[in-house]
């Protein structure tokens, strides 16, 4: 597992407390309650990693995991990488002002950061393509940063409804112009892990 080995770096309230903007990132980000902790510790195989939660709603942060460095070509210096959970909202009543507060922060996240290679968007296979996700393929089509869909929940569907998801859900990505991806995901059973890990080395070595 290439994301193996993840460990908390810091959590940060905005832009400036990241850690510096070297070698490359990839940014999670979800709407409240999607799944998105949960796909995070599946994915670098850590249970505790990121804080999973039945009550929606804790306090907002981005938070920073680091990588074990990557291994790049012969006399190359290995990449340094790390994972970003951004907060998400959506689900749970937010305050209207904190909403705002990280809708500016995110799409100035997505902007401004050199290091940020991509965007992993953890939608509910159940009630995809919410408001909060129509915004974050948005703001990576206006930004050019490739976009990996995880479907997940997945266990919740047959295989045959969670197939059909996911064709509607590509089909409609097409139709947009959007460059994003998309997969069948599963924290739980699991499913797709390897498929999305190998989708995010791709994009960190991008
Ligand atoms: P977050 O708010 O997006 O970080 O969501 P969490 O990871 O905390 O998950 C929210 C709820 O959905 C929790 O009750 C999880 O146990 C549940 N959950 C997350 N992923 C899956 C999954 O793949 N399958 C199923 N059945 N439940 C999941």
């Amino acid at each position: 597992n290439p994301l193996q080995g993840a460990q908390f770096v810091l959590a940060a309230h905005r832009i400036s407390q990241l850690p510096p903007d070297d070698g490359a990132e990839v940014a999670f980000a979800g709407r409240s309650n999607a799944g998105k902790s949960s796909a995070l510790n599946a994915l670098t195989g850590h249970r505790g990693l990121a804080r999973t939660s039945k009550t929606p709603g804790r306090t907002q942060q981005m938070v920073a995991f680091s990588l074990p460095p990557l291994p790049q070509g012969e006399g190359e210096a290995p990449l340094t990488v790390r994972l970003i959970d951004l907060p998400g909202y959506g689900y749970a009543k937010v305050p209207e002002e904190l909403r705002a507060h990280w809708k500016q922060e995110i799409d100035a996240y997505l902007h401004r950061r050199r290091s940020l290679r991509g965007v992993v968007l953890i939608s509910d296979i159940r009630h995809p393509m919410k408001e909060f996700d129509r915004m974050m393929l948005d703001f990576c089509f206006a930004t050019h940063l490739p976009c990996h869909v995880l479907l997940t929940k997945a266990d919740k569907l047959s295989r045959n409804q969670a197939a059909q998801a996911l064709a509607a859900l590509r089909k409609e990505l097409a139709a947009g112009g959007t460059q994003a991806t998309a997969q069948v995901f599963s924290s739980q059973t699991p499913t797709g892990v390897d498929e999305a890990r190998a989708a995010i080395v791709t994009l960190l070595q991008t």
